[in-house]
């Protein structure tokens, strides 16, 4: 555990473990990881990862054991409120991809791609590097591979020198992949960050300024893509769990330092 990381207050949003922290201190720790030793899974826990992992145990357990996991979205930020435990902002995987592209690309450190369409990856390390002068990408692969192409991957992955690999499956699986691999891709950090390069790549916009601003990105994004649904679908369930635990007069977020 580096100092910063250790310094991070935790809660648990309906048993579900996150940290208390702003984007610079999310951009700060994991600076810290890039220069410790070892091997640090960062999770941006959005309302879909909260509510997937009441069920899912495997999840839930890759959260409590993660490096860091950041409050991602509105739905996360609005239930530990009224719960009681308010987080200071968002920190969501694409801010804070963007953020973590900036530091690289001063303090050297390497990036790889892993994640979406054939062609995507490429694009966003083509426009990162663009936005980012002196950001170095050592790799990108595509989301779409076979089983058996997988441990070719991982080895390309362990060879290019990456410090911090960026995985783009979406929730749960890019989780359940890091971590089932993380000891052997010869990376310092590794981060899930779902459709983040699809965003980087210029193939879907992100929603405007004003819209993430008054909370309705989800919105804009189910207007885009209706099959969307199932991942907007955790949102009223997030506020039903909310409700029932106020209702209850329970705590469902519990405060723990660590
Ligand atoms: N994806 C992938 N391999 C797959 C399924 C999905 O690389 O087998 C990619 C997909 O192309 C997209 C990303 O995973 O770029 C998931 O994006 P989404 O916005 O659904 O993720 P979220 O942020 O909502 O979890």
């Amino acid at each position: 555990m580096t100092p910063l990381a250790h310094a991070i207050e935790e809660i648990r949003l309906h048993g579900v473990r996150l940290h208390r922290l702003t984007m610079d201190q999310a951009v700060a720790t994991v600076a810290e990881f890039l220069q410790a030793g070892g091997a640090h899974h960062v999770v941006t826990a959005d309302t879909s990862a909260v509510v997937m992992a009441q069920h899912d145990h495997e999840l839930r357990e890759i959260i409590e054991r993660a490096a860091l996991v950041t409050p991602d979205s509105f739905g996360v930020t609005w239930a530990a409120r009224r719960l009681g435990h308010p987080l200071p902002e968002r920190v969501t995987g694409v801010d804070l991809m963007a953020r973590l592209c900036a530091h690289c690309a001063t303090s050297g450190h390497r990036i790889y791609l892993l994640g979406a369409a054939p062609g995507v990856a490429e694009a966003a390390a083509e426009r990162l590097c663009a936005r980012f002068p002196g950001l170095r990408v050592v790799g990108t692969h595509h989301g779409y591979f076979q089983p058996e192409e997988e441990e070719g991957i991982i080895a390309e992955i362990a060879a290019s020198g990456a410090d911090l690999l960026f995985v783009a499956f979406g929730i749960p699986r890019q989780e359940k992949w890091i971590a089932r691999h993380l000891e052997r891709l010869g990376v310092r950090v590794a981060i899930g960050v779902g459709g983040s390069l699809d965003v980087f790549s210029g193939r879907v916009q992100r929603a405007p300024r004003w819209v993430q601003r008054a909370n309705l990105e989800w919105l804009d994004r189910l207007l885009r893509n209706p099959r969307k649904i199932s991942k907007v679908k955790t949102l009223p369930v997030l506020v039903w769990l909310t409700l029932a635990a106020m209702l209850r007069g329970t705590e469902g977020a519990r405060h723990r330092g660590r």
